[in-house]
């Protein structure tokens, strides 16, 4: 029998109320790996009071301490990245490589929180008027929540978490239910470094804890990661209940090759985009925008790479693209390569042909002459299936990208300054990428998206999360000077 995962409250491991789990696959394997418990409203009524009490405390803890246990708790994370990577890969599927990507990432989050005292400074103006000066402090705002998708499983709570205890909130996270478990080790090393009880919490579970997430009076603010709807349901539902709401939602991100581009460099970099993590990527590129004169060279180049991809378990040597996340996840990819086919597009690679037995597999997948009134442009596949869209020019481009719903990421390749200044002033997109494939940008930068790919108003990493975590007191304060014998 697979173990049945618990509630991490109040610094203990603690069996849900619930009689409902959920299986927890290998999607390499279709073993089942645990069982997830979808927790109750009284699972996450107990939360929040433990969090609340936690936080009372918590936010007394000088920052410098604070940021002390961040910094003992990413060596920790270090000592364990290949652990954590087989973990991911296990639970999420993608390839060793790119779950030791994902650590590391998810370590810079930790790194960049345990800078939390000189971030948190205020500002000071010593004279304001005669006699008085104004002084800004940040303080934090009280219980967190944090709702995160299958995709990242540790990446993403650490665009969160880290950051919101560093800066003295206490924190409940509902990580996904299809990818579950590497919360668990971050919540048990995060305490190795000396993190108090009850400032982290995991709630598992599915709509009920969203729901306690959204609507309890202890939350104050809310960080989402996941799909266009559920953000925007989030979104609402969250600021409705008067809470602080950041969502990142879906993608649709396109990719333009010019005819000055290094054609090689734009094929490798493309492919990696579109087939890496299985196209389970909100960074994932899902169309690429060619010049009409480079287009049949670069379509011949684009299939070649992906005819020598190797797909299989993500732990084996040299396996680039690994399944997707379930059985539903590949039924809904070959639905809209059908759907694809029959709006008039054209195959030319067909990753139905690959489907091996022992995981949920779907093959590097190409369409040509992709229309953007066709559904496998307009929706987020999320799966290894990449449009290839003809174009005139860069002009033409930049204005079929930015007819999509969605602008999270948005990358060129070109060797001309002048189309790279354009492209930069013209497309809808929060993340730009020149000459490369996917362009993540680093905890110290704000992670994001336009359009319906976001929600809310300061994004996730940078300065944004700070403010997001923090709220501030300007103090005016009047000293008349005084007089001396
Ligand atoms: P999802 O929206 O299905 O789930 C995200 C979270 O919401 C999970 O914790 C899930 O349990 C919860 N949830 C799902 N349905 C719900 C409902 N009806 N009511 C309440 N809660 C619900 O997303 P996913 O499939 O786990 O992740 C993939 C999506 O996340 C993609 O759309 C991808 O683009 C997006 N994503 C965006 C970013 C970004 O930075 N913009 C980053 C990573 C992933």
């Amino acid at each position: 029998m697979a173990r049945k995962l618990k509630n991490f409250i109040n610094g203990e491991w603690v069996e849900s109320k619930t009689e409902t789990y959920e299986k927890v696959y290998n999607p390499a394997t279709k073993e089942v790996i645990a069982e997830v418990p979808i927790s109750t409203s009284e699972d996450f009524e107990e939360a929040s009071q433990s969090a609340q009490k936690a936080y009372e405390q918590w936010k007394k803890v000088p920052v410098s301490k604070r940021a002390r246990i961040l910094f003992k708790y990413q060596n920790i994370l270090l000592d364990h990245t290949e652990e954590l990577a087989e973990l991911i890969t296990k639970e999420n599927g993608k390839s060793k490589k790119e779950a030791l990507g994902e650590v590391q990432r998810g370590i810079e989050n930790v790194e960049f929180a345990s800078g939390a005292p000189t971030l948190i400074m205020g500002d000071s103006l010593a004279s304001i008027a005669t006699d008085i000066e104004a002084a800004n402090y940040r303080y934090p705002i009280g219980v967190v929540g944090g709702i995160s998708p299958f995709n990242f499983p540790m990446m993403v709570p650490c665009w969160m978490y880290p950051m919101a205890i560093a800066v003295g909130n206490a924190f409940i996270l509902k990580p996904s239910e299809k990818a579950p478990l590497l919360a668990e080790k971050l919540a048990e090393l995060l305490h190795e470094a000396g993190l108090p009880k009850g400032v982290f919490n995991i709630v598992h579970g599915a709509h009920d804890v969203v729901n306690g997430i959204l609507n309890h009076p202890i939350v104050k603010a809310v960080s989402f990661v996941g799909s266009r709807s559920v953000g925007e349901y989030v979104y609402k539902r969250g600021s409705e209940n008067l809470k602080r709401v950041q969502a990142l939602t879906g993608a649709k991100n396109h990719t333009t090759v010019l005819k000055d581009a290094d054609l090689d460099l734009a094929a490798r970099d493309v492919i990696s985009a579109a087939f890496g993590s299985a196209g389970e990527r909100c960074m994932a590129c899902a169309v690429v925008t060619v010049e009409d004169d480079i287009a049949d060279a670069f379509v011949a180049k684009l299939k070649e790479s992906a005819d020598s991809i190797k797909m299989g378990n993500g732990l084996d040597d040299g396996v680039f693209l690994g399944p997707v996340i379930r059985e539903e996840a590949k039924e809904r990819t070959l639905k809209y390569i059908e759907k694809g086919l029959e709006e008039g597009a054209t195959l030319i690679r067909d990753g139905r042909q690959e489907q091996p037995d022992d995981g949920f597999f779907v093959g590097p997948t190409i369409f040509e002459n992709v229309k953007t009134d066709m559904t496998i442009w307009k929706d987020e596949i999320f799966a290894p299936v990449l449009s290839v869209i003809r174009v005139k020019n860069l002009k033409e481009a930049v204005e079929t990208a930015n007819q999509s719903e969605f602008a999270n990421g948005a990358c060129i390749f070109t060797t001309s300054a002048l189309s790279v200044r354009y492209f930069r002033e013209n497309i809808d997109a929060g993340m730009i990428g020149v000459n490369l494939g996917v362009p993540a940008p680093m905890a110290f930068f704000p992670f994001s998206g336009w359009k319906s790919s976001f929600f809310g108003t300061l994004h996730a990493n940078g300065k944004d999360s700070i403010d997001f975590y923090t709220r501030k007191k300007v103090v005016t304060a009047r000293y008349p000077e005084p007089e001396f014998e």
